[in-house]
């Protein structure tokens, strides 16, 4: 096969990295000039030999990668890769399927739907929650928040995929202080704008105060929607998701959770009483690229509301063809082609198990709380 020995030599420099990264350097070792002086050729006119793109590639891009993949990586919350899920990501880009349409691609659109079922069986989701898997968190955000603006809309008889948000009734978003900045950023892309945050004051941990969210969410009426948090990004800290749910449902308001990283709480018998009442949210935004270990990018929304997701998401064209037997991906995301991302869930899901995901959600909490202890002793 033509470009056989590119793609032996990448698989060695990839797995002779890989083997590097637990002796190296975390940080980089050139700087962003050394970086550019190897990299920033003048625009190729005419052809290169593979190898030698693949090579030097390899061999400039090296000394500026930060080796995030290791135990010692301690900076944002940035996830690993699992033997297992990045050898799936090869596998991946080797079939390059266009996950849209089952008829097409069906093995992707089964592994989606499989890696679907199982992602919420482990995070305790209602089995009736459609679910897309997008680029991580942000997107996921945004898919949500879409579905959730699309269902709030229809309670008042205004249907915003036909007539847009120009005139609709206002949506008031209620979020807490410490929300992420993601959220204001799909709120941004959905057309609510940042203004529409009534904005919960958050305890010392970043906890939104219930009583302070009982007093905005009785403030005002009309279409709702609450953002609570599983996991705030600089404390870990969890919003009471319980007693969100129980407010939001007496407001009959759309209950949106960001759980980026924390959502994966719920595999954990012992951490599980964090997300108490996840269950009744209306829709949860996560990523596998983060406590799942598979390469980036892969983050999921779910949706409690599947008519109000495929509403908002859902695309018809006169020259697709949709499967009657299986699920269309292209049905439930933003994105029209895209990557099969169901591969790399389904291999590291199953790679780690239950038991799995939850030794390495309860080690990481352990080193960390081993890491605080120590850093509390110093003079
Ligand atoms: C990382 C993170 C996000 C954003 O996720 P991306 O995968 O970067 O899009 C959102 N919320 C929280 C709490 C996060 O930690």
């Amino acid at each position: 096969m033509e470009g056989r020995r590119q793609l032996e030599r990448a698989a060695e420099l990839a797995i002779s990295y890989a083997e590097s990264v637990p002796d190296r350097p975390v940080a980089p070792a050139a700087t962003i000039e050394e970086l550019r002086q190897s990299l920033d050729l003048p625009l190729p006119e005419g052809p290169t030999d593979g190898l030698t793109v693949i090579e030097e590639l390899a061999a400039a891009v090296e000394p500026g990668l930060t080796q995030t993949t290791g135990g010692r990586y301690f900076g944002f919350v940035i996830g690993g890769a699992l033997p297992t899920a990045m050898a799936a990501d090869w596998l991946t880009s080797t079939w390059d399927q266009n996950a849209g349409l089952a008829l097409i691609t069906p093995s992707a659109a089964v592994v989606e739907e499989v890696a679907g079922r199982w992602a919420k069986e482990l995070l305790g989701l209602p089995a009736h929650a459609s679910f897309s898997f997008v680029t991580g968190c942000q997107m996921a955000h945004a898919t949500s928040l879409a579905a959730a603006r699309h269902h709030v809309l229809q309670q008042v008889g205004w249907d915003v995929e036909v007539d847009g948000l120009a005139g609709a009734p206002p949506i008031r978003v209620v979020a807490g202080a410490k929300r992420h900045g993601t959220l204001d950023r799909a709120l941004r892309l959905v057309g609510l704008g940042t203004g529409s945050v009534r904005v919960v004051p958050t305890d010392d941990q970043g906890r939104m105060q219930v009583e302070e969210l009982r007093a905005v969410l009785a403030r005002e009426d009309g279409p709702t929607i609450v953002c609570s948090q599983a996991g705030e990004v600089n404390t870990g800290a969890f919003d009471d998701i319980d007693a969100v749910a129980d407010l939001a449902q007496q407001h009959g308001a759309w209950h949106h959770v960001d759980g980026a990283f924390g959502l994966w709480a719920a595999v954990s018998p012992k951490l599980r009483h964090l997300v108490k009442g996840l269950e009744r949210a209306d829709s949860w935004a996560t990523d596998a690229h983060k406590w799942l270990n598979v390469p980036y990018d892969n983050g999921i929304a779910f949706c409690a509301h599947p008519a109000s997701h495929q509403a908002s998401m859902g695309i018809r064209s006169s020259y697709l063809v949709y499967a009657d037997d299986a699920r269309d991906p292209l049905d439930w995301t933003p994105e029209h082609s895209r990557r099969a991302r169901g591969f790399t869930v389904y291999a590291a899901i199953r790679a780690l198990g239950r038991s799995g995901i939850a030794a390495v959600v309860e080690g990481n909490c352990e080193r960390a709380r081993e890491i605080g202890t120590a850093l509390g002793e110093l003079p």
